[in-house]
């Protein structure tokens, strides 16, 4: 009665269903992680460290029973469950295109398992319990079984529909032992993280995860609804990267938040509001796969954009990435995110509205590089994140708000201090002034570029090219 849970975007001991449905299967489990290939070849730097922290994390939490094996899931998995003999593989559900269309594969695998006298002895389930969401994504449907296509009327439905307590923690789980183990993926890139010194997300495993949460709900979540739109500030939660690879279930923090003295008020509102923002994106990248690296809504699909790797768009698009486009809130978004691998969410929307409406650069260039340096980066948040700024997925936001990346972040930064934080040229300039380096005697004088496009002329050949595209 051997069982096999292999883990995925699961990283954690508690609130685990499906390590609660493997140990009450009744036999010994063997806590398996597969280097796939596919995924360790795209992850980049910033992800793969955060992946081998969150592995050694589940290595020291599941009593070094952790096993690693890469290659394809569909021939790893079957042949560990020979190895072991093993009755069932148990699973969270995933629900993204390439983890749905993987385990499919790797079910029929198992299921194609022959009664040839080995163990086991014929077919083997793979168990789906739970998932990384709240509700797995495709359930919340309409009155009439659709799926929602705007985000309030889902979240309202996401809270009637609500979800299940956490799952509790197996006592006496008996671990299978000895199984060659290969190393932990992604320690190489883990030194070259540590080294680089970029440390804000922290390290990313179930303890700090829970540390930082707890910090959060002592320190952060009573002015969370005032504060979370400061990137100088310290308001949010930092738990994205947790919640891309497990290390917290959202349950888990769900929960919290319910039995917290603040449950009823409107900073805890608003913080459940942002987490059903992260199953809303996960649901529609559910209904239509191709929406990952594809307007979600063709209305668009018309569109002039410049090809980022031609002509003066080739430098702009270059200097967006390395943060040196001349606009200060942009420059220090930009230059965070390769620094950090994450971002504040409102200079996330901002340096994605310059790439699509100031550059004229189509979203998923953008994506992209967001994906190579976030060490959160999460396909359905990520792209469905940069379809709402570019208009072309779930937003009721038209194409012709664009952000003004100066009055954004003289709104947003008030001071200063995230500019300054990030853009050492602008570190002589006092207050505000860091986001109009041209409105101040010396404000080029440590060498901060001049800016690459002027916004204001940029806008208008936005709308234009708008117009253009839906007339
Ligand atoms: P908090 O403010 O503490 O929010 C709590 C949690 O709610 C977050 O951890 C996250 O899981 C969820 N959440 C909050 N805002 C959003 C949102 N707008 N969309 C979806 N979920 C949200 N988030 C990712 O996790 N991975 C990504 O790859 C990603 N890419 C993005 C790209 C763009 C262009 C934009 C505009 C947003 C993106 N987001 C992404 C959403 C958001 O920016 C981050 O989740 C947030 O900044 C994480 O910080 P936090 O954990 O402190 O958030």
């Amino acid at each position: 009665m051997t069982s096999v849970l292999w883990l995925r975007r699961d990283l954690r001991r508690r609130d685990h269903p499906a390590l609660l449905a493997a140990h009450e299967a009744g036999g010994p489990v063997l806590p398996l992680f597969v280097a796939d290939p596919a995924l360790v070849a795209s992850a980049g730097t910033a992800r793969l460290s955060a992946l081998h922290e969150a592995l050694r994390g589940v290595h020291d939490a599941y009593d070094g029973a952790l096993v690693v094996r890469s290659g394809r899931p569909e021939e790893v998995v079957p042949a560990v469950v020979r190895e072991v003999g093993a009755t069932s593989v148990h699973v969270s559900a995933e629900t993204t295109p390439y983890g749905r269309r993987r385990d499919e594969r790797v079910e029929a695998a198992l299921a194609a398992l022959a009664d040839d006298g080995a163990r086991p002895p014929g077919p083997v389930p793979l168990v789906r319990t739970g998932s990384p969401y709240a509700v797995t994504p495709g359930r919340v449907r309409n009155g009439s079984g659709d799926p929602y296509k705007v985000f309030t009327p889902f979240s309202r439905a996401w809270r009637d529909h609500g979800w299940r307590r956490p799952a509790e923690e197996p006592a006496g789980v008996r671990w299978v032992r000895g199984h060659g183990s290969e190393p932990l993926p992604g320690a190489d890139a883990e030194a070259r993280w540590a080294s680089s010194g970029a440390s804000l997300t922290g390290v990313v495993d179930e303890e700090h995860a829970l540390d930082r949460w707890h910090t959060f709900l002592d320190d952060g979540l009573a002015s969370y609804d005032s504060g979370r739109d400061r990137p100088d500030l310290d308001a949010t939660s930092g738990l994205s990267v947790h919640l891309k690879y497990g290390t917290v279930h959202p349950r888990t923090l769900l929960a919290d938040v319910a039995a917290h003295p603040a449950a009823r008020t409107a900073d805890a509102t608003r913080f459940v509001t942002e987490l059903a923002w992260r199953e809303f994106y996960a649901d529609v990248l559910w209904h239509a796969p191709s929406s990952a690296w594809a307007d979600l809504r063709p209305g668009l699909s018309g569109l002039a954009y410049e090809d980022p790797a031609q002509g003066p768009t080739a430098e702009r698009f270059a200097a967006w990435c390395e943060g040196r486009t001349g606009y200060p809130f942009v420059d220090a978004g930009m230059r965070q995110l390769v620094r950090e691998g994450w971002v504040h969410n409102r200079v996330r929307m901002v340096v994605a509205s310059f790439l699509v409406k100031d550059l004229h650069v189509w979203w998923p260039h953008g994506a992209r590089h967001f994906m190579a340096h976030l060490r959160d980066g999460d396909l359905a948040s990520n792209s469905h994140g940069w379809q709402w700024v570019a208009g072309t997925g779930t937003d009721a936001s038209p194409f012709f708000r664009v952000f003004n990346p100066v009055t954004q972040g003289k709104r947003f930064d008030p001071d200063g201090d995230y500019v300054r934080r990030y853009v050492p040229e602008l570190a002589h300039v006092a207050g505000a002034a860091a986001h109009e380096p041209w409105s101040v005697l010396d404000g080029y004088g440590e060498g901060y570029p001049e800016r690459v496009v002027d916004h204001a002329a940029e806008r208008e050949e936005a709308l234009r090219r708008y117009s253009a595209a839906t007339a």
